[in-house]
């Protein structure tokens, strides 16, 4: 009797504290947040098709970029489908002629398409490419070995919203939260993003136009898609990354640890998003960090960094453990707005933010506006109490 009413208890327990939580020990101790100083915010597109993908048009490798270089992109990695070349991407988009810039830091990778789903393989320096393709049908445990070894960072693209990633997430270490200019297709995206971070994976979120289409360089050249060019190209969306140095392994790294924020375009102001935990006036961790809550209040901040419009009024929408917190509207002539919350001492939580209002125009890609709608911003989480282990 004694043990079925502990059961009952029990039971209700789980159900008090929400579909699939469990209990939760919270760490000791987490590491200490890096420097919030020691960096310079870089901004770039991780995912674009160039020829070598059998279904992009108009697409070489110098008109991308090109395209990057005007709109002056930090870093770039033109992902092309590794199965539309056997897996061999290190002989064809990283050995193009053209893959090369002076002033854009291009990284290595390619988008493993596989029959379970599309990630991109991310890395600073070449690496063997043909050995995750040869794993993409295995086990995920022997992917996981393959992952490791080759010591590349994989991200998981438009996990729901088309080829979706039905892969253990173990292995993952971000998520493509915002794929396209469609800002709209994106929701189930950020869904599984937000639970990923409620089941204490300290997961990045970026961004990715996945854009596969050039303007054509004379009318005969138009293919059905063509159309694309205009409204989906480089930077719809941007990912800033907040990098220790303007290298291609800083770019990485930053993406790992995720201090990450995801515009609109390239031309979008940037989401700032730190917090004050010890009351002092000034910022102690930004998007991305992980602390140890005091269960004293926290003051959040959240600023847009870049060409705001003075007239126009944005909406800060504020998601706490995967639910809608609070919504926040600031001017753009005073772009930056705080507010407070006591993060749990005894529990884990999370904080991101949404930012919408007016676009931002990109003369080179004049319809990008039209599908991202008021999406201008997105944060990565500030998190409290992640286990470091996990
Ligand atoms: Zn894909
Ligand atoms: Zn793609």
């Amino acid at each position: 009797m004694r043990s079925l009413v502990l059961a009952a208890g029990l039971l209700l327990a789980a159900v008090s504290t929400g579909a699939g939580a469990a209990p939760y020990q919270p760490p000791k101790s987490v590491p200490p947040v890096a420097s919030l100083a020691d960096g310079i915010w870089l901004k770039g597109d991780l995912h674009i098709h160039s020829r070598h993908s059998k279904d992009s048009s108009n697409n070489p490798v110098k008109k991308i970029v090109a395209l990057a270089e005007a709109v002056h992109m930090d870093y770039l990695l033109i992902s092309d489908h590794d199965n539309h070349v056997n897996g061999d991407v290190a002989h064809n988009t990283w050995t193009d002629p053209e893959y090369v810039s002076k002033s854009v830091l291009l990284l290595y990778g390619a988008e493993w398409t596989t029959h379970r789903g599309h990630g991109t393989a991310i890395s600073a320096v070449p690496y063997d490419h043909q050995a995750l393709y040869d794993v993409a049908d295995d086990r995920d445990v022997a992917i996981a070995a393959v992952k490791k070894k080759l010591g590349i960072h994989l991200s998981a693209n438009h996990p729901g919203t088309h080829d979706a990633f039905a892969f253990s997430y173990d292995f993952v270490d971000s998520v493509e939260c915002w794929n396209s200019a469609v800002w709209a297709n994106n929701a189930i995206n950020m869904h599984i993003w937000d639970d990923m971070l409620k089941s204490g994976r300290k997961m990045p979120c970026r961004g990715g136009s996945d854009s596969h289409h050039g303007v054509p360089d004379s009318p005969e050249l138009t293919t059905p898609l063509s159309y694309q060019a205009p409204e989906n190209n480089v930077g719809t969306p941007t990912t800033w990354v907040f990098a220790k140095a303007r290298t291609r392994q800083a770019v990485v790294d930053a993406l790992t640890n995720g201090r990450v924020a995801i515009a609109a375009n390239p031309y979008t102001p940037r989401v700032d998003f730190t917090a004050d935990l010890n009351g002092d006036g000034k910022p102690d961790v930004m998007q991305g960090d992980n602390a140890k809550p005091t269960g004293q209040p926290v003051a959040f901040r959240v600023a847009l960094v870049g060409q705001t419009d003075p007239a126009a009024t944005y909406t800060v929408q504020v998601v706490k453990n995967g639910d809608k917190f609070t919504t926040l509207t600031f001017s753009g002539a005073k772009p930056e707005i705080t507010f407070t919350d006591t993060p749990s001492a005894t529990a884990r939580s999370y904080y991101r933010v949404e930012v919408h209002g007016p676009a931002t125009p990109y003369p080179q890609v004049p319809g990008s506006m039209k599908l991202s709608g008021d999406m201008l911003g997105l944060s990565n989480a500030i998190c409290f109490n992640f286990d470091p282990k996990f």
